[in-house]
């Protein structure tokens, strides 16, 4: 297994997402590239020495020296409050990575694939649909997305605009835009039998997002029929210290 080694990373572009949550560009010299799925360690070293480290999923595809990272501020977070509002381009975080092997999807796989993101867990799964893309994979897709409101939407303009053999499907947890059937609401069995695959066609199943919303979406999935080798799961629960 090759070791892990941490790489200076420079910030060199960003882009809002939401009101909370930015993307970073880094370049990170020495990449060693990476799989749709797999996440990084960032560390940020204080001038006195004091470091942290937190996990985070990449967001596109293996991409030469450059990746990318969605963030959401978490209030009074120690290391995302840094990575969303006040990093500027040329400043520099250590990465380490790629991490994980069991949460990937590659793209010489053409099963159908059920995406089912919570929140910041579409970050990703946003890869494995980027990557589907870039490859012209023909393995039909199909995202069910659970989000606050329309205004917590990452990757809003990307993810509206046609992509074959792509069909996403948003539900919201708090405010629904006008005339929405849906009412607001966590997500339940009737979200995964319309926005997903019948467990007949024995798709893959990725799961991401906080922790109550994965073990709450993988039981349904469950109820469903999927198997559950076919279920996987990643939490983004708090991480680091
Ligand atoms: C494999 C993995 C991948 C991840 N990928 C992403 C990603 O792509 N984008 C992203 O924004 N985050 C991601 N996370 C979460 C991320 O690692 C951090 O936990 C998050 O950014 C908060 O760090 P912080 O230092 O700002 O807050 P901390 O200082 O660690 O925590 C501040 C307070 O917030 C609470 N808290 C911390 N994290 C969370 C959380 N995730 N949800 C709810 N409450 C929390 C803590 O318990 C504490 O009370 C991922 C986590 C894992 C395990």
């Amino acid at each position: 297994m090759r070791r892990l080694v941490w790489r200076a990373a420079e910030l060199v572009g960003s882009t809002p997402e939401t009101a909370t949550a930015r993307t970073l560009r880094l370049r990170v010299p020495g990449w060693p590239g990476h799989l749709a799925g797999q996440h990084v360690d960032v560390r940020l070293t204080a001038e006195d020495g004091y470091s942290t480290q937190r996990s985070y999923s990449l967001a596109g595809p293996a991409d030469g020296e450059y990746v990318e990272l969605t963030v959401e501020d978490v209030p009074d977070g120690e290391v995302s409050p840094y990575l969303t509002e006040i990093m500027e381009a040329g400043d520099q975080v250590e990465i380490r990575g790629p991490v994980g092997g069991w949460f990937v999807w590659r793209a010489e796989n053409e099963r159908p694939v059920l995406l089912v993101a919570g929140g910041s867990g579409i970050v990703p799964l946003m890869a494995m649909i980027r990557t589907r893309r870039q490859a012209g994979s023909r393995a039909p897709f199909r995202l069910v997305y659970s989000l606050r409101g329309p205004d917590g939407a990452y990757y809003a303009d990307e993810l509206r605009r046609p992509d074959p053999g792509l069909d996403v499907s948003f539900l919201y947890t708090r405010t629904v835009p006008e005339g929405a059937s849906r009412p607001a609401g966590r997500i339940m069995l009737a979200d995964l039998a319309e926005g997903g695959w019948p467990a007949g066609h024995a798709p893959d199943c990725f799961v991401c997002g906080p922790t109550g919303f994965v073990e709450a979406a993988a039981d349904l999935l469950l109820v469903l029929g999927h198997a559950p080798e076919r279920i996987r799961t990643e939490r983004f629960g708090p991480t680091g210290g």
